[in-house]
């Protein structure tokens, strides 16, 4: 299954077929979180939070989903897709304004908000199996009995280009960057930022994230071949099993580097989040300031994109964020 990694004209006409689809989100900048920044042992640092927990469904990952759709339809049988959430929401949200059916298949025990949100937004919610691997086999199953498309998560060009629609946002708004930071689960964000600072922003360095109890993406990009890891992070986002070809491709030439961060460290990043930027992260959205927080040396003076991939926190989650401790928030 080779497929064609999509172009940067792929993503301008994305931009053009999103534009009134999808929030134009802002990218701003708080002094009180470049204090937690500094506190921490960044030195200097300027961050700019690019607000994809305020994008249509809460992520980022509508921008990917409605360009798919938007751009290929769906066949009468309607879409299938697997996912913990937020790729579920963006599904349900493109199928709905298509007009086309949609099943998703989710793991047993999803988050209550995620699930919640796929049902209203018109979809089949099928609950099957531990993982999201076992997840996708039902997917696959269920789409091939059907006749429905089955939309991956990772491995699809038009939703890579559309996801890219977010970096060319966050360059234009802020000038000049030294970094881009960038959480990975199947690696359509950070294969996008790579698509697009490699042709408009060549000096920007992407760096990827991912959660140390789920390395799968991490261990692909640092082994160069594509493998699969054990799923232990609370972060749905960033809880991805294997490694994805056509993410992994992109990746493996345009990230400068590629950064592992613990729960403990990403529920501080969401605590500093809501006390500093008065804005609500879910755990895999705030990934990207963790790393920040514990590889301060690397951002030390320079200007840090860090990319806050969504906002759908379940009330359990933000309660473990506000009373984690560690992130000091200077007075
Ligand atoms: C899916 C997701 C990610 C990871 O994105 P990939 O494109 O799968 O690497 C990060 N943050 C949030 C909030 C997500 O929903």
């Amino acid at each position: 299954m080779d497929q064609q990694p999509p172009t940067p004209s792929d993503v301008l006409a994305a931009r053009h077929r999103l534009a009134g689809h999808v929030v134009r989100t802002p990218a701003t900048a708080y002094p009180a979180l470049d204090d937690v920044a500094h506190a921490a042992g960044a030195h200097d640092t300027r961050l700019v939070v690019k607000h994809e927990n305020l994008q249509r469904t809460g992520s980022f990952k509508a921008r990917g989903a409605l360009n798919l759709l938007l751009h290929q339809g769906a066949p009468p049988a309607g879409i299938v897709g697997y996912s913990t959430g937020n790729h579920a929401q963006a599904l349900a949200h493109a199928a709905r304004q298509v007009g086309a059916p949609c099943t998703i298949v989710m793991p047993q025990a999803p988050n209550p908000v995620k699930e919640r949100a796929v049902r209203a937004l018109g979809a089949d919610v099928v609950l099957h199996g531990a993982d999201l691997t076992t997840a996708a086999a039902h997917a696959a199953h269920l789409a091939a009995a059907r006749d429905a498309r089955l939309v991956s998560a990772a491995d699809e060009p038009d939703l890579v280009a559309g996801v890219a629609t977010a970096t060319l946002e966050l360059l234009e708004d802020t000038g000049h960057l030294d970094v881009l930071v960038v959480p990975v689960g199947g690696g359509s964000g950070a294969a996008a930022a790579c698509l697009v600072t490699s042709a408009f922003a060549p000096h920007v360095d992407v760096v990827g994230v991912q959660a140390t109890g789920a390395p799968a993406a991490h261990d692909s990009w640092r082994t160069g071949h594509l493998v699969t890891r054990p799923i232990r992070t609370r972060a749905e986002g960033l809880a991805t099993g294997r490694g994805f070809a056509l993410t992994q491709g992109l990746m493996r030439t345009g990230l400068a580097d590629f950064l592992l961060v613990d729960d403990d460290a990403i529920s501080r990043a969401q605590h500093a989040y809501l006390t500093a930027a008065r804005t609500v992260a879910e755990g895999a959205g705030a990934a990207a300031l963790a790393a920040v927080l514990t590889h301060p040396d690397r951002f030390a003076g320079r200007r840090v994109g860090v990319v806050c991939s969504g906002g759908n926190a379940s009330p359990d989650e933000l309660l473990r964020a506000l009373t984690s401790t560690g992130t000091a928030v200077p007075a």
